[in-house]
């Protein structure tokens, strides 16, 4: 008797779906309103590697450059204790100046280093020159300018990503 009652609840499932099972159905596969995601060819991202790579290198000797120009006033304040005193406290004072201006320096350019190390993993998932915000194709002017940057040059100047997908640099009236 049960049995028989259950396979009946079965059939019954298997019939048309009541009001309240449909919600479950997969629902129709809409057509995406977005544009296609793009990306750079391949071409223009072993350019943009390159670029990247250069400003790296340039940036890395700019530390090194500093770090050397520092340990150069370190020797000076050290060399210098048999100058006069008054003498001696002026130009402690202008090299620790210019040491704590290196320094900050460096600082500035380890962060863009730092930045620079992610665009090229970027450029090695092959994500780099996408908008952070629409996903558009950044203007190549733009990142020829600023190798860093995740966002567009519409977004950059009019805080407002591009209505049709496409990246323009457009001068302020
Ligand atoms: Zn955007």
């Amino acid at each position: 008797m049960k049995k028989t009652e259950n396979k009946q609840v079965e059939k019954k499932k298997r019939g048309r779906p009541r009001k309240n099972e449909k919600e479950t159905e997969v629902a129709p596969v809409k057509e995406k309103a977005n544009p296609p995601k793009v990306r750079y060819s391949d071409e223009d991202l072993e350019m943009f590697y390159g670029l990247i790579l250069k400003a790296k290198n340039e940036a890395t000797e700019e530390v090194k450059m500093l770090r050397e120009r520092i340990d150069d006033l370190q020797n000076a304040v050290n060399s210098d204790e048999t100058m006069v005193y008054s003498m001696h406290m002026a130009e402690q004072g202008s090299e620790a100046q210019e040491k704590e201006k290196a320094y900050a320096q460096i600082q500035r350019l380890n962060d863009f280093v730092k930045k620079l190390d992610d665009a090229l993993k970027r450029v090695k998932d092959k994500t780099y020159g996408i908008c952070r915000i629409c996903e558009c194709l950044i203007a190549k002017e733009r990142l020829i300018a600023v190798p860093v940057t995740t966002l567009s040059a519409s977004y950059k100047i009019r805080n407002k990503c591009p209505e049709d997908g496409i990246d323009r640099i457009e001068k302020r009236n």
